[in-house]
């Protein structure tokens, strides 16, 4: 179905609710127990219920991947590769339905969720294509011993997303569990769960063995962390909030062996430096900052610039952004109206402590249907304000100036958080000298979101631990062994 019919479907879901269902052993379960709204932010009304699973439904799931994991681990790579290829092509021909139900779920503009249904392909397209040529090394040693690494699937995993891009991040996790020769239990966040429950249809249709992934919905508590806390899970692959993440480590804590990859929160720098192509700095700071409404863990909410440049940039910036960035359009309403009283509580602060709002305002504290907030640019915010240190996650940006090159480093790292920044410079030697010295997983030098697959992807400090992408998720889903063969 295309975007206006799914929208049709989910405006006259409000008297009859979509009722979502666990996606277990193959099939579609009958559910009978609790269950949360999903509500769509662009009007403010629910469309479906998803299940809040219990322990128990949890436990069925787990057993489900434990049972298919012994033959999903010897499925020759050939063949997994090629229901891989499946799933990528069944997400390409329901692309449109994919994206129309992502923009209702999230709130996100229709061609902002077309790109991220592109990029959920692409996942099980490169993992469908990185294990037909994966090679391990083998040496040879001065007395003449063969050594050689031998790598096998962990096991059952346990693959938990957030809510901001929903099925492009659930299938960065799926897509290298089942690659790799892995199964596992996935959950989305139980404020965007339909792209997820869409996806166990494609699943079916691929013809991916019964119990290889299965997918079960709910919140945090009790399905996430009965899921992560499961002694049969032998690893999680988490991309959420910090604080959440600091649970799930203190949750399996015991467990040694348990593989943990954690991609967290981030609060990231955009420096701009005074010989920058200004339009182009204006371009990407403000694509940055304000791409799906903020809410990328990604987004530049922090842009400081050389004093010198910095009314001139400011007063571009602010122009761009009002002619670019318009609500309803560009700019799409922000996840639920929980996050909505977060953004907003922010803002409340920042008026508070004198900030001056150089483009939007506080929100009205009610909204009358969708959750709209205008894009937001603050000036004149301290470092130490929680406004400049804490991550907004919405469509929010500050901007501040610095005077050296060593202060805008300093200013940067100044933060516990360390996923990504954005640099704008024309000097080829600066380019080098301040990316190197960045506390951040992921930099990128006049462009933003660049991405390609290989690469580890992953934040320093509190934004996480370990790194995805490439031979890195390799290392999250398999463990290797070294063997010793005498010539
Ligand atoms: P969240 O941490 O509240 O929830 C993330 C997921 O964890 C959800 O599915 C939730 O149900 C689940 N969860 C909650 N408590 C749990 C528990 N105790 N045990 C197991 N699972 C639990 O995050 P959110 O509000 O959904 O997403 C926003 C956050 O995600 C932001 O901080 C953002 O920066 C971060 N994020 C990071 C990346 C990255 O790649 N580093 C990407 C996107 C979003």
């Amino acid at each position: 179905i295309d975007s206006e019919q799914a929208l049709e479907l989910a405006n006259k879901s409000e008297i009859n609710p979509l009722l979502l269902q666990n996606y277990v052993n193959g099939g579609f379960c009958r559910y009978l127990g609790p269950c949360i709204d999903s509500v769509n932010p662009q009007t403010g009304k629910t469309f479906a219920q998803v299940p809040n699973s219990s322990e128990d439904e949890v436990a069925k799931a787990v057993a489900a991947a434990k049972q298919a994991f012994p033959l999903w681990s010897k499925t020759p790579k050939s063949q997994r590769s090629c229901i891989l290829n499946r799933i990528a092509d069944l997400i390409a021909a329901r692309r449109e339905t994919f994206a129309a139900w992502e923009s209702i779920d999230q709130g996100k503009p229709l061609a902002r969720a077309r790109v991220e249904i592109e990029r959920a392909e692409s996942n099980f397209r490169y993992f469908a294509g990185y294990i037909l040529h994966d090679e391990g090394a083998a040496r040879m040693t001065d007395d003449n011993c063969l050594t050689y690494e031998h790598r096998s699937p962990l096991g059952v995993f346990a693959l938990i997303s957030p809510w901001n891009m929903p099925l492009y991040l659930l299938t960065w996790k799926i897509a290298p569990c089942i690659a790799f020769g892995c199964t596992g239990v996935a959950k989305p966040s139980e404020m965007t769960s339909m792209s997820a429950f869409l996806l166990a249809g494609v699943f079916q249709e691929a013809g991916l063995p019964p119990g290889v992934m299965n997918i079960v919905f709910g919140a945090g508590l009790p399905t996430g962390s009965a899921l992560v806390r499961s002694p049969i899970v032998r690893g999680v692959s988490f991309t959420g909030g910090t604080a959440t993440g600091l649970q799930i480590r203190k949750d399996t804590i015991e467990d040694i062996g348990k593989h943990l990859s954690l991609e967290l929160g981030g609060k990231n720098p955009t420096l701009v430096f005074p010989d920058a192509d200004m339009q182009e700095a204006v371009k990407l700071a403000a694509t940055a900052g304000f791409e799906n409404q903020g809410e990328i863990c990604l987004c530049g909410s922090r842009i400081y610039v050389e004093r010198t440049v910095f009314d001139d940039f400011v007063q571009k910036f602010v122009a761009y952004v009002s002619a670019s960035y318009k609500v309803g359009e560009r700019v799409g309403a922000v996840v639920s109206l929980a996050h909505y009283h977060k953004v907003r509580s922010y803002l409340v602060q920042a008026e508070k402590e004198g900030a001056h709002f150089a483009l939007g305002e506080v929100p009205v504290e009610t909204p009358a249907g969708g959750y709209w907030i205008k894009p937001t640019i603050l000036t004149g915010v301290s470092t130490s304000s929680v406004v400049m240190r804490e991550e907004i996650f919405g469509p929010v940006v500050t901007i501040a100036p610095f005077d050296a090159e060593e202060e805008a480093i300093s200013l940067a790292n100044d933060n516990p958080n360390g996923l990504a920044a954005v640099v704008l410079t024309r000097d080829g030697a600066r380019m080098r000298r301040v990316a190197e010295q960045l506390e951040a997983g992921l930099v990128w030098v006049n462009c933003w979101l660049v991405r390609q697959l290989a690469t580890p992807f992953g934040g320093m400090k509190s934004s996480g631990t370990g790194r995805e992408g490439g031979s890195y998720s390799r290392d999250v889903f398999t463990t290797v062994r070294t063997v010793h063969l005498p010539m």
